[in-house]
């Protein structure tokens, strides 16, 4: 459920699959980071936070078309930059709109998390928000700054530690074949590590899609990037996998649309169970080498 349909709508909204039946509330334009190698969601977008007022004009309306709305996603891609106090009385006039509503859930990134103190974060939650959505992306440190992530692998462990402790359920975000064949092996274990120091609520494996317009897929068609193989992304996968340690169980998915093998469980007891179900795939391929990218995904 997209609000801005009916509002100017700037560049495209994104959501996680698991928002689909979210009020979408874009309460910022864009992303303030806006310069990971790999992303093209916002490239074109300037960013903006929204004002107050245009925020309560657009949850005013929303509530006379959808006033049973029961869950809202707040957009785009690190709404979580916002001031707390913005943040909070955006949750207010939410909950004072929507009487039905149960959940509040918001992208954050890393640097926006690190930012907030505890009381502040745990605000917020005392205030409804129940997940923020976080993209790892890498644990490992050179692949984070060769992709410009802005952090590095320890600053990423304290902010998904961080929204845990503040009792934020936390939903992450991992990029198969993000280090390319050159740190295929690194980013798959220091990835291990940094999700096992997390222990997120829920983990997603998404793969590499090299997008047009890209600095990434730039470095790819210049050969200064190789891009794995499909064979060479289940490896991974498996690797990581393999080396993922967690004490509380972790929701874990591999089934967005950029995934070769649909794979869903929870870690760790059906850690055993996915890697059975990765050989068996494994183990029918022929071309191991080749490797395919389009802006639909590596398949
Ligand atoms: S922080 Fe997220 S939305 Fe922003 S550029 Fe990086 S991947 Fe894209």
């Amino acid at each position: 459920m997209f609000f801005d349909y009916f509002d100017d709508a700037e560049g495209m909204v994104f959501r996680p699959p698991s928002e689909a039946k979210s009020l979408i509330l874009r309460v910022t334009i864009g992303c303030s980071h806006n310069a990971c190698t790999f992303c093209s969601m916002y490239r074109d977008v300037r960013f903006r936070a929204r004002p107050l007022e245009e925020i309560a004009a657009l949850i005013t309306k929303a509530a006379r078309y959808y006033p049973d709305v029961r869950r809202v996603f707040l957009a785009d891609g690190n709404a979580l930059v916002l001031a707390t106090d913005k943040l909070l009385a955006i949750m207010n006039m939410l909950k004072n709109a929507f009487p039905k509503l149960s959940r509040i859930t918001i992208y954050g990134g890393p640097r926006d998390i690190l930012r907030k103190t505890p009381e502040e974060l745990a605000a917020l939650r005392q205030a409804g928000l129940a997940i923020i959505y976080l993209g790892i992306e890498s644990g490992d440190d050179a692949v984070l700054a060769k992709v410009n992530k802005g952090v590095t692998a320890a600053e990423m462990v304290a902010a998904g530690r961080k929204v845990l402790d503040a009792g934020i359920k936390l939903s992450t975000m991992v990029i198969l074949g993000l280090g390319g064949r050159e740190r295929t092996e690194e980013h798959a274990l220091h990835t291990a590590e940094v999700v096992s120091a997390i222990n997120p609520t829920m983990l997603s494996a998404l793969t590499l899609m090299l997008h047009k317009g890209t600095p990434l897929r730039q470095a790819a068609e210049q050969g200064e990037f190789q891009p794995l193989s499909p064979y060479e992304f289940l490896v991974e996968l498996r690797q990581m996998l393999k080396h993922i340690t967690l004490s509380e169980p972790c929701l874990f998915r591999s089934n967005h649309v950029s995934n070769l093998l649909p794979l869903a469980g929870t870690l760790p007891q059906d850690k055993e169970q996915l890697l059975a179900d990765i050989d068996e795939v494994l183990t029918h391929f022929k071309d191991k080498r080749t490797p395919t990218f389009n802006d639909e995904g590596p398949f």
